[in-house]
């Protein structure tokens, strides 16, 4: 779409205020390429001066150094595939059937290597090869996947505790659930009864997380943890990128 149609359809759908917006994520997009220190994505391997703004017209809001330009990738989708790359075969004997829940494409380049079934869902309006799956109620066969993988999908679940028991039904012995969430330190859990910001209804909080989905267990892991300040910022990765690793108690 041209800058104009981009205006023009800004304006049409989320008012004038998208002007602003839109000139804010443009400069922001004309100052990386001038300015951008060189980056690259661990996922497609794209080297680029710098990576592109994030805009949410809704929320008039404009996050710089988000998206891969080549494969779409947000930071959390580059921090969590390199995460994938050493955690799937550490945990598993490959190859695996995995189901990718409100899958990310760009993350499908780490998860579809890993898989010998890799079926990809959407809640709303499935893509073609997509199966239409709502988490809360998933019509398929128990016990038929290894691993299930859905991220930034949980917090945007009114009954998280819901779609987690019966994700897990789906799960065969071994299996496992790797769902990508931020995480607030030293809190509790806080859900609310209408979607806020994004169309998020839980904030998760570090003071709960172990429990949330009793009996399943949850562990959270920092998957920037590791990365030399160096790799941060030549992948751009923010500091913290947290994912939640939930399966049934180990006895
Ligand atoms: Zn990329």
């Amino acid at each position: 779409m041209s800058v104009v149609a981009t205006y023009r359809s800004g304006v049409r759908e989320h008012g004038f205020g998208a002007i602003g917006t839109l000139t804010r994520y443009y400069a922001a997009r004309a100052v990386g390429l001038i300015t951008g220190p060189g980056r690259e994505c661990p996922l497609c391997d794209a080297t680029v001066r710098e990576f592109l703004p994030f805009v949410e017209l809704r929320y008039g809001f404009v996050r710089n150094r988000a998206a891969c330009p080549s494969c779409g990738a947000l930071e959390r989708h580059r921090a969590y595939a390199r995460f994938y790359r050493d955690f799937i075969p550490a945990n598993f004997m490959l190859p695996i059937d995995i189901l990718h829940a409100s899958a990310e494409e760009s993350l499908g380049r780490v998860l579809g290597r890993f898989a010998r079934r890799y079926d990809l869902t959407d809640y709303e309006s499935p893509p073609p090869g997509h199966i239409h799956l709502d988490i809360c109620e998933p019509h398929l066969p128990p016990a038929s996947y290894d691993l299930i993988v859905l991220n930034h999908v949980l917090m945007c679940v009114a009954d998280d505790r819901r779609a987690v028991r019966a994700l897990s039904t789906l799960l065969r012995p071994g299996g496992m659930i790797l769902a990508g969430e931020g995480i607030l330190r030293g809190e509790r859990t806080a859900s609310q009864r209408e979607a806020g910001y994004g169309g998020r209804y839980n904030q998760y909080g570090d003071a709960d997380i172990a429990t949330r989905f009793a009996p399943m267990e949850t562990e959270v892991i920092d998957v920037s943890a590791d990365l030399a300040p160096s790799e941060r910022a030549r992948f751009g990765i923010a500091d913290h990128e947290t994912l939640f690793v939930i399966r049934p108690p180990r006895g």
